[in-house]
């Protein structure tokens, strides 16, 4: 089984942040990820808010950060982490590639989109319904889609596909939207983007397996050949629930990120926190990583 001082759960910002502090500090550090290096910022379309940059697409600033994680040779490795199991002060990291041990832990893992929880919305998913503008946008260009979502989320991504589709319909549940008010002023500019505020999604309506429209709680339908969903996102922790108490899915820590278990730290949008930013991920990395360090030495 390989042995390391430190093993990092998840690839997104967060956990490449925490991966250069520990390999920079000289201790011994594996990069784990399920999915493709980055995480959630792959799939932004436009960011606007992280300092240094006036803007930047999401895989760009990924492919910055997985450029110095291999300039600075840090491991890095495809897993599936399945659960962990505490043996003295040495941590058993099951995974669908192996077993790894590793003296600390760092759970990196972040969130995924939450879903509406329709019946068909699974099965469709790839015949019109997507969590990922940005991957799929083009695929619906001069057609009409929908989004579903009020956050800084939804509000983007309509930004992002107002440029590619004919017609957006931004679909909100409430009158006012979750979103930084940047993003409320931008999408009013855009002729296109046309908002249907007090609404729901309560059908996604097919044809030949393919989205052709959406019912909404008002009974009125909309055409449209692609439906976004962005509402909201969920902690990727059900590898840890029964070792960790959590908090409405998510980790609690101390101020040194370190969970109630010692040795497992935390950081990025697994965290329960009062803000969700690249900026807080990065810094929380950071912090993890440099506290990692100190209990090692
Ligand atoms: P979010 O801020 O949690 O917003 C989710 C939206 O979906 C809300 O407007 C919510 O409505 C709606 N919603 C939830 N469940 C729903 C349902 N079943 N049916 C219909 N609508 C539903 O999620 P997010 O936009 O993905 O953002 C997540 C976090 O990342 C936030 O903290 C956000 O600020 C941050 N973020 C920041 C940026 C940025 O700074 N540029 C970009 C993206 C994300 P209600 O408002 O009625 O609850």
């Amino acid at each position: 089984m390989k042995q390391y001082d430190c093993v990092i759960i998840g690839a997104g910002v967060a956990g490449m942040t925490s991966a250069i502090y520990c390999k920079r500090a000289g201790i011994s550090v594996l990069l784990l990820e399920k999915g493709v290096p980055g995480g959630q910022i792959n799939k932004t379309s436009t960011i606007e808010n992280y300092p240094g940059f006036k803007q930047i697409d999401g895989p760009t600033l990924a492919m910055n950060m997985i450029d110095q994680i291999q300039s600075l040779e840090i491991p890095y490795q495809y897993g599936n982490v399945t659960s962990i199991e505490i043996q003295g002060e040495d941590k058993i990291i099951h995974t669908d590639m192996g077993d790894i041990q590793a003296k600390r832990i760092i759970v990196a893992s972040g969130r995924k989109p939450r879903e509406l929880g329709l019946p068909n919305e699974k099965a469709l998913v790839g015949g019109g319904v997507s969590y990922c503008a940005y991957c799929d946008g083009m695929l619906y260009k001069d057609q009409d889609v929908a989004i579903v979502g009020g956050g800084n989320s939804a509000l983007e991504e309509a930004l992002y596909l107002a440029n590619i589709c004919k017609n957006v319909y931004l679909i909100h549940r409430r009158e006012e939207y979750r979103a930084d008010q940047i993003l409320v002023d931008k999408i009013k500019k855009y002729d296109n983007i046309k908002p249907c505020l007090n609404q729901e999604v309560i059908e996604i309506l097919e044809q030949n397996n393919k989205v052709c429209g959406v019912r909404l709680k008002d009974q009125s339908v909309l055409n449209v050949t692609g439906i976004f969903i962005y509402v909201g996102q969920i902690p990727e922790t059900s590898f840890i629930e029964n070792l960790l108490t959590l908090d409405q899915g998510y980790i609690v820590t101390n101020e040194h990120l370190e969970t109630e278990i010692p040795g497992i730290y935390a950081c990025g949008d697994v965290l329960k926190k009062e803000l969700y930013q690249i900026s807080t991920a990065i810094g929380e990395g950071a912090l993890a990583g440099t506290n990692v360090v100190k209990s090692l030495k």
